[in-house]
Order: structure tokens, then C-alpha cells, then sequence
């Protein structure tokens, strides 16, 4: 057969070996794409460099009709499609940056009914020309490709994402596929929600990257960390992640004073400058991009042999993607971040400071306490990253800084005890400031409203200081023994791991290393 359909009647198999040259679906694509064969919706979640695109695209061409790609970046898009052309599939594009001349032919060739696949950005998509030409089309899927931007919960929401709940109504019985790399179970949710899809078949991949190293250190002396993190990487290409533009430009011109070759990039940029950064980036030259978290999405090369955070991420999840960059080719590569209190009274701070509305601060907020949380784990690090997935690793990674070194604990059962007690005794609604000052017998107006000075538990922690407590605050959310929850971010007990401690029944070591550092942010804070 010729033209558009020419592979349907082919099975899934084969036209993975014959259009894309792979012998074998991943496991997860294999089952992505039987639902999608069978009109059944589903959601895949796959960690950057799965194998996302493979659930869609096959399935695209195996059904009858031309399949349609919902995409949020131009980049992304025209990537995919340079892919695609390459291997004979007659795939285009449609975005706002395109040429009268290039929009003309992509219609031409849709009217025509030529386009095996066609990406849009979601604008564009549900703009009345676009869905009244689509509408005469026969369409074997919708995939919407980083469905994650529908979620005011992810960090990178985009409110035109919000519009294509309506897709099944101009598109009726089109089964959709929604592909993303955030896991977690909120964004999770907030898709299959927002895009009225209840019954989808939710695939989970593993995210588990065996091959990165994972280390986090107190900050010391910034540079001095950094060199010697860059050090085992020289002639190598590096990403060294900063939180501000200034830093980005300052770290990028002391490396190069230092001999190194080394590119800031940040939004700031001129779209000239982004593009020749890019060009040298992708070029596979060795080189250490100094980056803002702008220098992201669509970055595709393979042999990133190190990421080093210079300030800590505000999210777990951001914190995976940025160093999921790393090694995607599959060989050991190292993560490193810096972190100290400063950072996280910084960042909190600036959440409080911040004009998002309450709904969307909470969220910020215990996603920046489940990161903090991460840097102060004391057992196997990658296992910590992958519990904020709802992962479990089966035994420690083995090649982690906490593995590798493990870190000077204390037995801090009778600590944690005193903690949960006074969350249970107060009714499992405070925030972490309250608690502790009950802990500390701390008189507050609060306290004396609620006469928590009359509780058992009223001073019983009097003999530590407040960053102690926090210390363990954070150490017991890691832990999972608590979760702040409610509008106020209240600290609430997860009974199947808080109980056997306050029946004294399991023992918990923490990490002592921390508290010197929060003493810095206490201050900071105040
Ligand atoms: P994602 O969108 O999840 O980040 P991609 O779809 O870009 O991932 O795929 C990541 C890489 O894995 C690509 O280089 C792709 O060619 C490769 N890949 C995908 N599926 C297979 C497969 N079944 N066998 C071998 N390689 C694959």
C-alpha cells in the first residue's frame, strides 16, 4: 500500500524494526502500545530518555489515519519530526514559528490526507482553523506529550493545556495517549482529572537510573567543591546548574579563568547567543555549560558526563529531570549537589514571599521540604529520590555518597519520639513552628489559646535548640514518618511508619552533620 496508512494490516513489531530498527519494544512501550492498539486510553510515565515516543509513534502508523501530537515546545517538536523524516515517515509540525509558505505545504499535505504524523502545539491545536481542517481528517490517535504541563502542580504548568479536555468532544472515539517524565502521584492524578480520563490504564516505568552517581554535600568552599567535582571530568561535557543568571555568568567566567571551557546560558541570552551555546552544546564538543534551569527541555545529548547543582533545586521532581541529563547514553556519570541551610531558608522565604495563590504555595511548599528532606537523608540516596516517586528500591544503590561513605548518625529514636508524641498530642494539625515550640516550651499565642503548656509533652525537647528540632522535622518527612498536609501545612503522623517508633518498637538513626548548618539559616530566617 501506498501513502498514509501503507502500514496498516503491519503489526506493532514490525514496523518498530522496519521504520525505527529496533528489534524489541522496552517493556513498557510493548504494553503503551497494545492499549493504544485497542482504542483503550492510557497515560504512560516513563523517566527523559525511556523511550516516550516509541508508545505513540508506532501506534500512530499501525492504525488507520494520520496520528496527532500534542507538543508544548518548538524545539521538541521539530527534533521529533527531523527524526521521523529521517526514517521515511512523512511527519510536520505546526507552531506559530513556522513560514506562510511552510504552514501552506503542511496543510496541502494534511488536506490531502499525506501526513502519517502531524505535531501541534496545543494553541494552535484548538485554534478554529486548525480543528476545522483536522475535523475532515481521520485520526488514529491524539498523544499529548509532556502531559505534566497540564498540572498547576508540576513546575513547568501551562494554562493552554487546560483547553484540551475538550479534545474527545471534537474527536470523538480517538483513543489518547498522555506521555510524561513527573511521577508523582499529585501530577498523576491532576492529569487524568484535567483531561476527564478516569479510566485510563496508567503505565509506570522505573526511574531508577542505575548509572548515575549520586552525591550531596554541604556547601564549603563553592569553587574549590566545584573544580574537584569537574576535575574527574575534564575533556568530558558537564552542566553545572545555578540558581540565578549572575551566578550562571560569574561560575561560567572563573572556570574559564581556570582553563576551562565554559558556556553560562540563561534566558537572558539573546536568542543568537542561546542558539550558538546550543549548536556548540549538541555539537558534542567537550564543554561545561554553566545553566540556569532554562537549559533544559529537549536537550538531548547523550554523553553529559556530570551535573552539578550549585544551589539546591526547589522539587524532587526538578532536581530528577536536571540530573537525568546526565548519562543518558547509559555509562556511569556523577551528580553533584551543593547545598546548604542558606538554600533552604532562601527558597522558603521566598515561597512565603511569593504572590501564588495559597493552593499552589502548599504545593510549592511541600515539594520544597520533600527536597530538602532528600539532602538530608542518611541512607541510600538513590532510594530516597525514588521513594519521592512512589518507588521502592529493593536494596541500596551501592554507589551513592551515603553508600559509599556512610554518614556520622546519632540514635535519635528518643528524639523522634518526643517529636511524633507532641504532633499526636496536638492533634496532628500544626505546622513544624508550633511543635517545636511546644517541644522547647516555647509560650506563644498559640500555645496559651490551645493550653498546650498544660500537654505532657509541653518543654520535654527544652534541651535542644530549634534547629535541632528542624533538623528532625526534615529527617522524619524523609523518613516518611510524617507528611505536612492541610491548608497550613499541618504535620500529620503516617501511622504504619510513626507507630512501631513511638511504641519504641524500631530505632531511628539521624544524620547529626546538619544541624551546624542549620544554625546558619536560623538566622538567615529571622
Ligand atoms: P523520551 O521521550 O522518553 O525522553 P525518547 O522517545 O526520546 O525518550 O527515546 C530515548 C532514546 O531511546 C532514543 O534515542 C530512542 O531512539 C531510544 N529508544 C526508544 N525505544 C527504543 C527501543 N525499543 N529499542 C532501542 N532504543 C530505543
Amino acid at each position: 500500500a501506498q501513502g498514509r496508512d501503507r502500514f496498516v494490516g503491519s503489526t506493532p513489531q514490525e514496523v518498530l524494526l522496519s521504520v525505527f530498527g529496533y528489534p524489541d519494544f522496552r517493556s513498557l512501550q510493548a504494553q503503551a502500545v497494545e492499549r493504544v492498539m485497542a482504542g483503550q486510553e492510557t497515560l504512560v510515565l516513563m523517566p527523559t530518555g525511556g523511550g516516550k515516543s516509541i508508545c505513540y509513534q508506532v501506534p500512530a502508523l499501525c492504525r488507520p489515519g494520520m496520528g496527532l501530537v500534542v507538543s508544548p515546545l518548538i524545539a521538541l517538536m521539530d527534533d521529533q519530526v527531523a527524526g521521523l523524516r529521517q526514517v521515511g515517515i512523512n511527519a510536520a509540525a505546526l507552531h506559530s514559528e513556522l513560514e506562510s509558505d511552510e504552514a501552506a505545504k503542511i496543510r496541502n499535505d494534511l488536506a490531502a490526507g499525506a501526513l502519517d504524523i502531524l505535531y501541534v502545539s496545543p494553541e494552535r491545536l484548538l485554534s478554529p482553523g486548525t480543528l476545522e481542517r483536522l475535523s475532515r481528517q481521520k485520526i488514529s490517535l491524539i498523544a499529548i506529550d509532556e502531559a505534566h504541563c497540564i498540572s498547576a502542580w508540576g513546575h513547568e504548568f501551562r494554562p493552554e493545556y487546560r483547553a484540551l479536555a475538550a479534545l474527545p468532544r471534537h474527536f470523538p472515539g480517538v483513543p489518547r495517549i498522555a506521555l510524561t517524565a513527573t511521577a508523582d502521584q499529585r501530577t498523576r492524578d491532576d492529569i487524568l482529572a484535567a483531561l476527564d480520563m478516569p479510566q485510563a490504564s496508567v503505565l509506570v516505568s522505573s526511574f531508577h537510573r542505575p548509572n548515575l552517581n549520586i552525591t550531596a554535600l554541604p556547601k564549603g568552599s563553592e569553587t574549590k567543591q566545584l573544580v574537584s567535582a569537574l576535575e574527574r571530568h575534564k575533556n568530558e561535557a558537564c552542566i553545572v546548574y545555578c540558581g540565578s543568571r549572575a551566578r550562571t555568568e560569574r561560575i561560567a567566567a572563573s572556570l574559564r579563568e581556570k582553563g576551562w571551557t565554559a558556556l553560562a546560558f540563561h534566558a537572558g541570552l539573546s536568542p543568537l547567543e542561546k542558539r550558538a551555546a546550543l549548536l556548540r552544546f549538541r555539537a558534542g564538543e567537550p564543554l561545561v555549560i554553566v545553566a540556569t534551569i532554562a537549559f533544559g527541555m529537549g536537550i538531548d545529548r547523550p554523553d553529559v558526563r556530570a551535573v552539578i547543582h550549585m544551589d539546591m533545586p526547589a522539587s524532587p521532581e526538578g532536581y530528577y529531570q536536571q540530573i537525568g541529563r546526565a548519562g543518558r547514553d547509559g555509562l556511569p556519570s556523577d551528580t553533584v549537589l551543593l547545598y546548604g541551610g542558606d538554600d533552604m531558608a532562601r527558597a522558603r522565604h521566598w515561597l512565603e514571599l511569593s504572590n501564588a495563590p495559597d493552593t499552589e504555595k502548599r504545593v510549592m511548599r511541600s515539594r520544597l521540604e520533600a527536597m530538602i528532606a532528600l539532602t538530608e537523608t542518611t541512607g541510600c540516596r538513590t532510594a530516597a529520590l525514588l521513594h519521592c516517586f512512589g518507588e521502592t528500591l529493593s536494596e541500596p544503590c551501592g554507589h551513592c555518597d551515603n553508600c559509599r561513605h556512610p554518614v556520622v548518625t546519632f540514635d535519635g529514636t528518643e528524639a523522634a519520639r518526643k517529636f511524633l508524641s507532641t504532633i499526636y498530642r496536638t492533634g496532628q494539625k500544626y505546622g513544624a513552628l508550633h511543635i517545636i515550640n511546644v517541644l522547647r516550651g516555647k509560650r506563644t499565642d498559640m500555645v496559651e489559646r490551645n493550653q498546650h503548656d498544660s500537654l505532657s509533652v509541653w518543654g520535654i525537647g527544652k534541651d535542644k535548640p530549634e534547629s535541632f528540632w528542624r533538623s528532625v522535622t526534615r529527617q522524619l518527612i524523609a523518613h516518611g514518618a510524617l507528611r505536612s498536609e492541610g491548608q497550613y501545612g499541618g504535620l500529620a503522623l503516617n501511622a504504619n511508619i510513626a507507630r512501631p517508633i513511638l511504641r519504641g518498637e524500631q530505632s531511628l538513626q539521624l544524620r547529626a552533620d546538619a544541624t551546624a548548618e542549620l544554625e546558619n539559616a536560623a538566622t538567615l530566617r529571622g
